[in-house]
């Protein structure tokens, strides 16, 4: 594919108007998914048409714009990064990217299932640690709660990815009734295999079969369990993100807590997330947002994208709203995970 950017002398950093400076960018590259988990997608999606999403050449240009503008993390998400077709190109153009010092990491999150063949290229890409979901160890919660029977591709590919030289992070969402039961054996399980492991509390994002309400976890109690086991010492780690991370006790792996529904977090808010239709949500909790295909496929688009970003970040809002309220979650929005890119 041809290359054809020209970059532009450095242009104003993005800062919002509560003074927090945009750094990262979470960049969501389809929609489409190998897996259907229950809290995240409906078994039967309506995916996007595909003139509507935007090509790899675009996301590349957008990407750029944003280093232009002093973001230095880029995270590949989606929907599942891994499946949208030839995304090694950009992952390989992002990573080209890091090697020249525009940027300071090119990383994934990722469900895992198509690691075993792409771990190699994309650690020759230069991706040098990845997130992989994963929320249970037994096989049948997996099938239930992913509504697909591959743990053992995941696994698999967990395995792939630390061969090739790539650091793993575990991200658990948790679940009443889905993996309460195991989360300690999850944590022995990372500690063992020698991996930090995130949890995180399940958000009202888009309608799915369950009611949010019966699946919701506060890690308030998770820990409350966990610490019956394990010593945690707050660790001094941050990586400008939502998760406030401990060291499990001296196992030398720490153990993240995301918790957007018992403890807010969004004071040092550093990200913004772009869809693959080049939406660009300034708050995962909102429904602001502001379009950037326009400006990419203009007659202008170096000069259009610079306004619409511009224009988007001054319209960053203070924080989400997500909260439990009489039992009730609150603060819904209506798109998908998998829509905006987790
Ligand atoms: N498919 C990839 C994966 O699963 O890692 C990347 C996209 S996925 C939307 C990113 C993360 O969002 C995953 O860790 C997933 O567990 C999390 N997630 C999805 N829906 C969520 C929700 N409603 N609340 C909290 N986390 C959610
Ligand atoms: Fe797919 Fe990730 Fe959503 Fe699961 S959480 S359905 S793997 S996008």
């Amino acid at each position: 594919m041809p290359d054809t950017y020209s970059h532009t002398p450095a242009a104003t950093p993005l800062k919002d108007p509560f003074g927090r400076s945009i750094t990262y960018l979470r960049l969501s590259v389809t929609d489409r998914c190998d897996l259907r988990c229950r809290y995240c997608m409906a078994e039967h999606m309506t995916f996007l048409p595909k003139p509507e999403v935007l090509t790899l050449e675009e996301m590349l240009t957008l990407s750029r714009a944003f280093m232009e503008r002093g973001v230095r993390r880029i995270r590949l998400t989606g929907g599942e990064p891994l499946v949208r077709k030839n995304i090694l190109w950009l992952v390989d153009a992002l990573g080209q990217e890091v090697g020249r010092g525009n940027l300071d990491e090119i990383t994934l999150t990722t469900n895992g299932t198509q690691l075993v063949p792409m771990a190699r290229d994309l650690a020759n890409a230069g991706v040098k640690r990845i997130n992989v979901s994963l929320d249970t160890l037994n096989a049948e919660k997996f099938a239930e709660i992913t509504r697909r029977d591959r743990i053992e591709d995941v696994l698999a590919g967990i395995a792939a990815a630390r061969d090739a030289g790539i650091a793993v992070k575990i991200n658990t969402v948790a679940l009443k009734g889905g993996n309460d039961g195991e989360l300690a054996d999850l944590l022995a399980w990372c500690v063992s295999e020698g991996l930090d492991l995130t949890l995180i509390e399940t958000m009202p994002l888009g309608d799915v079969a369950d009611a949010r309400e019966d699946n919701y976890l506060p890690l308030t109690a998770v820990m409350a369990d966990l610490k019956t086991r394990w010593q945690f010492t707050p660790s001094g780690h941050r990586t400008g993100g939502p998760a406030r991370y401990f060291n499990i006790g001296d196992t030398g792996r720490r153990l993240g807590l995301i918790t957007p529904l018992t403890g807010n977090f969004c004071d040092g808010c550093n990200r913004v997330r772009v869809t693959c239709t080049g939406r660009i949500y300034m708050c995962l909790g909102q429904d602001d947002h502001v379009d950037l295909r326009a400006a990419l496929r203009s007659d202008n688009p170096q000069g259009d994208l610079h306004s619409a970003l511009d224009r988007a970040i001054g319209a960053k809002p203070k924080g989400h709203d997500f909260a439990m309220q009489g039992g009730q979650m609150v603060g819904k929005v209506g798109r998908h995970m998998s829509q905006t890119g987790g």
